[in-house]
């Protein structure tokens, strides 16, 4: 598989001159098989709209699989233009939320008009052009676009979240772009607790891409919003068999200085890398 990163900033994108070498969109991942365009889509944040590039003019046809719906993780949606075109084809999924009244959980479309509709925006998710379906996922195992991918639900905050599990029948990545440990205090590394789903996403993966949004420094002020210091993102991986661990998700101030402060933090380790957007992985 071919993996895009085409965003990697969490919370609000970052534009600027301080920003160009890893990129201001943020989180979206998209994913190819062998020799073909990308099928397969982790999260619609502004990055999004760099798939319309990848796809030499042609419409999307394939599916987005949505690890939870934070505005960095859907605002790239109504901008998708490969995917906003009357020949494309586009299934979205999202995770099941809770159910809202008694009639039981809300649809995945109901959900997602929430935040995508007026007044808040100019459409609802049904104004979008091309065939869009839309549905709900529960923890498990299932087939997208020739992939297997397991959700597992993982600790954040406010908001069902999921990290998922993609695999080709050669190799495997896991995505887990905003996740924060069980519980504050050490843990078993320092970082604080690991919650089994999380382990279970990334074990013995080739490739683990994972929230790095705080320094160790921030950690005290700053963990309840629900994300790790990066040398969590990098104990997980080891803990978990991962071979490889990219950090992302990067806090929209981190200027490219502060990233590359991050990488060299870390260089000592091979297996460590920082996310750039327009970054191309090969497994
Ligand atoms: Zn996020
Ligand atoms: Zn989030």
């Amino acid at each position: 598989m071919r993996i895009h990163l085409c965003g990697v900033r969490g919370s609000t994108p970052a534009p600027g001159a301080e920003f160009v070498r890893y990129g201001g969109h943020t989180s979206s991942v998209a994913i190819a098989p062998d020799g073909d365009v990308p099928r397969l889509i982790l999260d619609a944040g502004t990055g999004l709209r760099r798939v319309t590039g990848l796809l030499g003019g042609a419409p999307f046809a394939g599916t987005i699989i949505l690890t939870h719906l934070h505005w960095d993780h859907v605002h790239g949606l109504p901008f998708f233009s490969a995917g906003d075109r009357d020949d494309a084809r586009v299934t979205l999924l999202l995770p099941e939320q809770e159910p809202q009244n008694e009639e039981g959980s809300a649809g995945a479309e109901e959900v997602l008009a929430r935040g995508m509709s007026p007044p808040h925006f100019p459409i609802t998710p049904a104004g979008l052009r091309g065939d869009w379906s839309f549905g709900s996922l529960a923890p498990g195992v299932f087939k997208a676009e020739g992939f297997t991918v397991e959700a597992r639900e993982v600790p954040h905050k406010g908001g069902r979240t999921f990290g998922y599990r993609v695999s080709d029948g050669h190799s495997a990545m896991a995505y887990i772009p905003d996740h924060c440990p069980t519980a504050l205090g050490p843990g078993p590394d320092g970082w604080g607790e690991y919650h089994p789903d999380a382990l279970a996403l990334a074990a013995d993966v080739d490739l683990l891409i994972h929230d790095a949004f705080l320094r160790p420094d921030e950690v005290a002020a700053e963990a309840s919003f629900g994300h790790p210091a990066a040398d969590y993102a990098v104990a997980l991986a080891h803990r978990a068999g991962a071979r490889r661990v990219l950090l992302t998700h990067h806090k929209p101030d981190r200027t490219d200085d502060a990233l590359d402060a991050l990488a060299t933090r870390f260089r000592p380790d091979p297996t460590v890398t920082v996310a750039a957007q327009g970054q191309l992985i090969d497994l």
